[in-house]
C-alpha cells in the first residue's frame, strides 16, 4: 500500500490522503485567511470521508469538475453536514478563490453520494472499507481500509470520552498501519463532568445575578452539546446561527440513530428558543436575563457579532467560550487582553469572559489509551501542530511511529 499526504500532515486543516493513487481519504480546506487547499489535484476512483468538518470535507465538491464522477462514501450525517457547509461556503465566497467549487459541482454531489452505517463493510476502488464510530461529531468515523493484504486504519478525528451528544469511541479494529490524529497530544483535560459542572455554575450564577450569558459555540456538535447541557440543568436558553440548522438536520432519520440519545437532543431543541434575527430580535434577546448559544465559536462572524457588543458593557454579563481559540481570532484576543475586534470594530469588554474546554478530540491520555491497542502496528501521526514531537515520544515508548510531512509518499504494509 502506498500513501500520499496531500494535507493535514504536520498541520491542522485541509486533511487529504491518497492510497495507491486510487482511493482518496478526506478532501478538506483550511478556512484561514487566506484559505488553503490540499496541495495537489487528484483523480481518484473513489472517495471516503471521515466526518463533516470543513477541514475534512471543504474541497470535496471540486472533485466533480469536468467528467470525473468518483463515488463519495460517508455516513448519512457526514453527507448532510458536508452539503450544509458547502452551501454556506458558496453563499459566502462563491465565485472567489475562497470557494474551490461551483454550484453545478455541488449539485453533482447528491448523484455520487453513497451512505453507509457503522460496521457495514462496503467496496470502494477495490478495497474493503468499514466505518467505526469515532465519537467526535455525529456521523464521524474511523475508516478501516483492507486490500486483502494490509489493513490500514485512518482514525479521522476522534474522542475517547463520552459527551452528552455522543459516546466516546470504543472501536479498536485490528490494523497493520494506523494514521492517527494528534490535535491535543499536548493537553491533559479535566474529566468532562467537572468541566460541565463549572460551566453550569457560571451560567446559573450569571442568571441569578440578573445578567445575560452569551455562549459562542461551533455550529457542528458544540451548539447541540450546549443545548443538551441546558436541557439537563433546566436552563432557559436561546439558540442562533448555523447550529440551529445542524440540530434540525441531526434529528432527521436516519441521522438521529447516530446520536447517543436522540430523545435528549429532541428535548434540548424543544427547551431552546430559536432566533432568526428578524426585526431587531437579537437586540431584544440580548437584554434578557437568559443564556444565548450562538455561532461563531471563535467570534469571527455569525450572530455573535450582534450579541457580544450588546452584552459587553455590563460586568454582570458573561461570555462563556466553549472551545479552543486559534491564535489571531477575536475569541483568543478577548481571552488574553479583554478586548477584541468584533465585526470590524475594536472593543473593550467589561463582561466576564471565561473559557471551557468542551473539545471533541481525545486529549494526550485519550490518544495514548487508544494507541495502546496498536503497539504492534506502524503508527503515522498527522493532524496536529506538534506531530513530530508526539511521534518521537511514542517512539521512545517502543512504538514504530513517525510523522510524515506534507507531500510525502510512503510505502506501508
Ligand atoms: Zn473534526
Amino acid at each position: 500500500m502506498d500513501i500520499r499526504f496531500l494535507g493535514g500532515a504536520r498541520e491542522i486543516g485541509r486533511s487529504a490522503l491518497v492510497v495507491d493513487d486510487r482511493l482518496l481519504l478526506d478532501f478538506g480546506m483550511d478556512s484561514g485567511n487566506p484559505p488553503s487547499f490540499p496541495i495537489a489535484d487528484v483523480d481518484p476512483e473513489a472517495v471516503v470521508v471521515s466526518h463533516g468538518h470543513l477541514d475534512h470535507v471543504g474541497s470535496i465538491p471540486s472533485l466533480l469538475s469536468g467528467e470525473a464522477r468518483p463515488p463519495v462514501h460517508w455516513t448519512p450525517p457526514t453527507r448532510d453536514l458536508t452539503m450544509l457547509l458547502a452551501r454556506d461556503t458558496l453563499k459566502l465566497h462563491g465565485g472567489t478563490y475562497d470557494c474551490p467549487f461551483t454550484e453545478a459541482e455541488l449539485a453533482r454531489l447528491t448523484q455520487v453520494s453513497e451512505t453507509h452505517g457503522y460496521r457495514e463493510s462496503f467496496e470502494a476502488a477495490g478495497y474493503e472499507i468499514t466505518f467505526f464510530d469515532a465519537g467526535h461529531v455525529p456521523g464521524s468515523a474511523h475508516v478501516l481500509i483492507d486490500d486483502g493484504d494490509t489493513r490500514l486504519l485512518y482514525t479521522g478525528d476522534f474522542h475517547t470520552e463520552d459527551q452528552r451528544l455522543l459516546s466516546g469511541t470504543t472501536a479498536r479494529p485490528d490494523a497493520d498501519v494506523v494514521i492517527c490524529e494528534s490535535t491535543y497530544a499536548d493537553t491533559t483535560r479535566e474529566p468532562r463532568p467537572e468541566i460541565e459542572r463549572a460551566f453550569v455554575d457560571l451560567l446559573e450564577r450569571t442568571i441569578w445575578e440578573g445578567g445575560t450569558v452569551v455562549v459562542p459555540a461551533f455550529a457542528i456538535g458544540r451548539t447541540q452539546e450546549v443545548l443538551c447541557i441546558c436541557e439537563r440543568y433546566d436552563l432557559e436558553c436561546y439558540v442562533d446561527g448555523m447550529g440551529t440548522r445542524v440540530a434540525e438536520l441531526l434529528l432527521r432519520e436516519p441521522n438521529r440513530e447516530f446520536l447517543r440519545d436522540s430523545d435528549l437532543l429532541r428535548r434540548a431543541k424543544g427547551n431552546a428558543r430559536f432566533v432568526d434575527g428578524r426585526d431587531g430580535q437579537r437586540e431584544r434577546v440580548a437584554e434578557q436575563n437568559t443564556v444565548i448559544v450562538t455561532t461563531s465559536g471563535m467570534l469571527h462572524g455569525g450572530p455573535a457579532m450582534t450579541y457580544v457588543p450588546a452584552v459587553r458593557d455590563h460586568p454582570a454579563n458573561t461570555i462563556a467560550m466553549t472551545g479552543y481559540q486559534v491564535e489571531g481570532t477575536p475569541g483568543r484576543d478577548l481571552l488574553e487582553t479583554g478586548s477584541a475586534e468584533i465585526d470590524g470594530r475594536m472593543m473593550r469588554v467589561s463582561a466576564r469572559v471565561e473559557q471551557f474546554d468542551f473539545s471533541a478530540h481525545a486529549d494526550s491520555e485519550g490518544l495514548r489509551s487508544f494507541l495502546e491497542s496498536y503497539r504492534e502496528s506502524t503508527v503515522l501521526i498527522n493532524h496536529g501542530d506538534r506531530c513530530e514531537t508526539f511521534a518521537d515520544e511514542l517512539r521512545s515508548g517502543g512504538y514504530d511511529a513517525s510523522a510524515p510531512e506534507l507531500g510525502e509518499r510512503l510505502e506501508v504494509g
